[in-house]
């Protein structure tokens, strides 16, 4: 799962930041409305936490021009403006949450998961395919009544293929669901982490469409 944080304030970008890695997400993060609107348009995000407060580009306009381009990404507002008619005009507007500054960083954590969820359709935030079933919430993962023990990059590699079941994803789109700007990646991780996790998992679970990239099956 991939945030974009848009957040000019550093202490409170970074402690942000380091909260929803901890968590297990990926994180673009950006610090004024000008490359807010460059990632917009051009990264594939599952959630936005939006800072109204921002240099040369307001969030109020960045959420007005994202929803007028027809994005229902969930965006969660987080903000030090307080009054009842800021919230009330966040949230007319188009956001999903609107969180007052200062916050706490496992609320926050909460408040995005819930927000996932709910825009995956469903209370539950377990994905299921076939005898497989990951937990994002617990990072567990089952295979029937076996539980199966993955690292933090191997869990985001297969909950990235189990949101989109049946659907063939690319290396590259792989990376970019897994890892954020600030992280390193070797040229053959992916590749690492899905022979790991077909070691884990057994070869017939995550298929290689020859020169398009991999999908997850029922087996
Ligand atoms: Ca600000």
């Amino acid at each position: 799962m991939k945030i974009l944080l848009i957040e000019d304030d550093a202490m409170i970008g970074r402690a942000v930041r380091q909260g929803l890695v901890l968590a297990g997400f990926a994180v673009d993060w950006v610090t004024d409305g000008r490359e807010a609107e460059l990632s917009l348009a051009h990264g594939v995000y599952d959630l936005a936490i939006l800072d109204l407060g921002l240099p040369k580009v307001d969030g109020m306009a960045l959420l007005a021009t994202l929803r007028g381009s027809g994005s229902s990404m969930p965006v969660l507002i987080a903000s030090a403006r307080d009054t009842v008619r800021d919230r009330i005009a966040g949230l007319e507007a188009g956001a999903d949450d609107y969180v007052l500054k200062p916050f706490d960083l496992d609320e926050l954590v909460a408040r995005v998961r819930a927000l996932l969820r709910r825009h995956a359709g469903s209370g539950s935030p377990v994905l299921k395919m076939g005898a497989l079933v990951l937990d994002p919430v617990h990072k567990s993962v089952m295979q029937g009544d076996t539980p199966v023990d993955l690292s933090a990059k191997e869990f985001a590699v297969l909950e990235a293929l189990m949101q989109r079941p049946g659907a063939v994803l690319s290396r590259a789109k792989l990376e970019e669901s897994v890892y954020g700007w600030h992280q390193e990646v070797g040229s053959n991780t992916i590749e690492v982490h899905l022979h790991n996790l077909r070691r884990k998992l057994g070869s017939g679970v995550i298929k290689n469409v020859r020169g398009v990239g991999y999908r997850v099956t029922e087996d």
